[in-house]
């Protein structure tokens, strides 16, 4: 309530979303490989030890140092150790015959390389500068069985489930994934494929919006196109109660036909709808009915998709209990930008990489409504509310969007 007179900052805005967000309560366990991207609902722990048993990190020959001593550096092979044998043990006064990965001997202190050594027959000569203990990969030098892994709220990604896997975790309790209705607004709007009336344009927020929630692992529902009529708004919303969240675009300003936040403000409750970034002022953040989370996008498409980056993107991360993060790295601009200091703004920028420094262009044509740009668009050049703008070579902040710097 306390917000929705007033203009917020950036960071009001992001700080008041998480602060309403009802977080997952429900739960399921998933088996292993369908844990990709989920967040964890428990602490993860080790079944077992990694490595489960001493074993050896090189192919070549186990053997204890002191016999080495005693027996001149040769001694007579003896046996093998291979992957999947349980560990055996070795005769006194020789040198076993070993692989990568596979048990050492009981009786075994250290591993000589096979390059050092030379096969005579079937004696081996040992070079002078054994150490015990090397070449061994040590019983649980890298987790313990019983050793948390993860905690409640990490989003698993592919290393993740390789490490659960050397673990032991088959089974992966995860939080349910959120469910959304992605609503495009306007009468103007048509689907790609029809051809356009004079008045008419392509509808571009709806399938972004859609993609970007399937990207963070949500349950997204394409709820189409809906009129700018607020008959047809209210029933919308009075029918989707059962969503986590509804994700509109479009309407949310104050124009007459803007209708979206005023059927919002009718059947639900509008924490806020005005933020001092650019692109993206309009934008209303509240509840309908008792758990959806309801986020009224604008309707420019630059402004929807960096809304959409802001606001909605930590609020799903929150809602499935993990920690939002917006990565911000210091880079070197690569061109100047002017302008009148207000709101936060987020420029489309390309970010390279160059001899290990990150460079930022601002990309030409920021219009919200320009989607030329989207192309080359890696990331976001961040310039602070009071800031008039950079010169070339000076330091911004920018925001990635993906890895790919070239
Ligand atoms: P609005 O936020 O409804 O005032 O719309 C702002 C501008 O964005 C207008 O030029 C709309 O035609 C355009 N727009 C609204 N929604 C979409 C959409 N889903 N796809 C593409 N353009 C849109
Ligand atoms: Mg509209």
């Amino acid at each position: 309530m306390r917000y929705r007179f007033g203009m917020l900052t950036l960071e009001e805005a992001r700080a008041a979303i998480l602060a309403e967000i009802s977080p997952a309560t429900a739960t399921e366990t998933v088996p292993l490989a369908q844990a990709h991207g989920r967040f964890t609902a428990q602490t993860l722990s080790a079944q077992v030890d990694n490595p489960a048993f001493d074993n050896s990190a090189m192919d070549g020959y186990a053997l204890h140092t002191a016999d080495l001593l005693g027996a001149g550096f040769v001694l007579p092979r003896h046996g093998e150790s291979r992957c999947g044998d349980p560990p055996g043990r070795l005769a006194p006064g020789t040198a076993m015959r070993i692989f990568t990965g596979a048990p050492l001997p009981a009786g075994a202190d250290t591993v000589v390389i096979q390059e050092d050594v030379k096969q005579e027959g079937e004696r081996v000569v040992f070079p002078r500068s054994v150490q015990a203990g090397s070449h061994l990969r040590r019983r649980a030098e890298d987790f313990r069985q019983g050793d948390a892994l993860y905690p409640r709220g990490r989003r698993l990604g592919a290393f993740d489930l390789a490490l659960l896997s050397v673990a032991g975790v088959a089974q992966v309790p995860v939080y349910v994934r959120a469910r959304a209705l992605v609503v495009a607004t306007g009468d103007e709007l048509v689907a790609p494929g029809t051809p356009l009336r004079p008045g008419q344009i392509y509808e571009s927020n709806r399938l972004a919006t859609l993609l970007m929630l399937r990207e963070l692992g949500v349950e997204a529902v394409d709820g189409g196109t809906v009129r700018d009529d607020p008959a047809a708004l209210r029933e919308l919303l009075k029918t989707s109660m059962d969503f986590d969240f509804i994700v509109t675009s479009g309407g949310a300003s104050v124009g007459d036909h803007d209708l979206v936040r005023q059927v919002f403000a009718e059947i639900g409750e509008i924490k806020f709808w005005k933020v001092k970034v650019k692109p993206g002022k309009p934008i209303a953040f509240g509840h309908v009915g008792t758990r959806t989370h309801f986020f009224a996008l604008p309707g420019n498409p630059v402004s929807s998709l960096v809304t959409f980056k802001l606001f909605v993107e930590p609020a799903l991360i929150a809602w499935h209990h993990g920690v939002p993060h917006l990565p911000q790295l210091a880079a070197t601009a690569m061109n100047d930008f002017r302008r009148h200091p207000g709101r936060t703004e987020f420029l489309r920028a390309r970010l390279v990489t160059q001899d290990g420094k990150l460079l930022a262009t601002a990309l030409h044509g920021q219009g919200s409504h320009m989607l030329g740009p989207l192309r080359e668009t890696n990331g976001f050049i961040r310039v602070e509310a009071d800031s008039a703008g950079f010169r070339r070579g000076e330091t911004v902040t920018a925001i990635p969007l993906g890895t790919d710097f070239s």
